[in-house]
């Protein structure tokens, strides 16, 4: 009954962008919860 690794991770919620919500693809590590576009508007 255990869950190999990778169950583990399919079953983690895709990572969104936690300002405008866009779904966010694994670029980098540094970009913790903002999707490029919104990490690149530095007026906010
Ligand atoms: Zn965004």
């Amino acid at each position: 009954m255990i869950k190999s690794i990778v169950e583990f991770f399919k079953n983690l919620p895709a990572k969104e962008c936690a300002n405008c919500g866009l779904y966010i693809e694994e670029q980098h590590d540094c970009y913790s919860n903002i999707c490029p576009t919104c990490s690149n508007i530095k007026d906010i």
